[in-house]
């Protein structure tokens, strides 16, 4: 890589565009540089070129100013050490919009060898880049960047603590309740112990009254001292199931 810069190339001062790529691609290429996602590299100068290339002098053993004059040691070094035959390997990135030129987008996230020609960012207004391969898939893993990814899992398991106890109360209903009792116990806010406590005080004042259902089903009524009637069904298919309830 031959780096030639037009002006010089500094935070403070109006850059070239072209000088701007140049920079850009270079400290793409050697791992310094991601630029926007989408935008790709382009010739605006942004923070983050000038901090990387403050990040490749300080490598290097130059003054880590962040600049660059046309012809000084940081643009012989730069084009020396991106111009070097290098193994490794990378990810073809392009921006995802429809001026990408169809064979590069078809290299979109394909992981290629530095060796590889052509290089992203190397043909005409090729905005194209290389994002670099993490040796360790999890660096962070310990480091909660975003609380929120670790608060989200926490919140589902609340959740799935509290269908799974639902189930169980629904599940423990159904062997002394029909479908109809748990739905209506669920909608008169009839606890499981106000449904008990109505059976044993209608019991205990003798307010238990045997009947004849609507479908001729013997029922038995009991009318609990906490204002809670329970109708349990004694034959039939629901024979030992309480089958509705009400608050008088
Ligand atoms: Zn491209």
């Amino acid at each position: 890589m031959n780096i030639k810069l037009n002006k010089p190339f500094a935070a403070n001062s109006a850059v070239d565009e072209f000088d701007v790529k140049q920079v850009k691609k270079a400290l793409n290429r050697l791992g310094y540089y991601q630029p926007y996602e989408k935008t790709g590299i382009t010739g605006i100068p942004d923070a983050d070129v000038f901090s990387a290339l403050k990040s490749f002098q300080k490598d290097q053993g130059l003054q880590a100013t962040g600049t660059a004059r046309p012809g000084d040691e940081t643009v012989t070094k730069l084009s020396s050490e991106a111009g070097k035959k290098k193994s490794g390997k990378y990810i073809w990135r392009a921006v995802g919009d429809n001026k990408v030129r169809d064979s590069h987008a078809a290299l979109d996230g394909t992981v290629r060898d530095l060796a590889d020609s052509p290089d992203p960012g190397e043909e005409f207004n090729c905005r194209c880049w290389a994002e670099p391969i993490d040796e360790n898939p999890y660096p962070d893993a310990i480091k909660p960047v975003y609380p929120e990814l670790f608060l989200i899992p926490a919140l589902r398991l609340g959740r799935i603590f509290k269908i799974l106890r639902e189930i169980l109360k629904y599940s423990r209903k159904k062997d002394n309740y029909t479908d109809h009792a748990a739905l209506r116990s669920n909608q008169r806010s009839a606890s499981q112990k106000d449904i008990e406590e109505a059976i044993k005080t209608a019991k205990e004042a003798g307010n238990v009254i045997t009947k004849t259902g609507k479908y001729g089903t013997p029922q038995k009524v009991y009318k609990g001292s906490n204002g809670l009637t329970v109708i349990e069904e004694t034959q039939g298919r629901n024979a030992g199931k309480i089958i509705t309830l009400w608050w008088n």
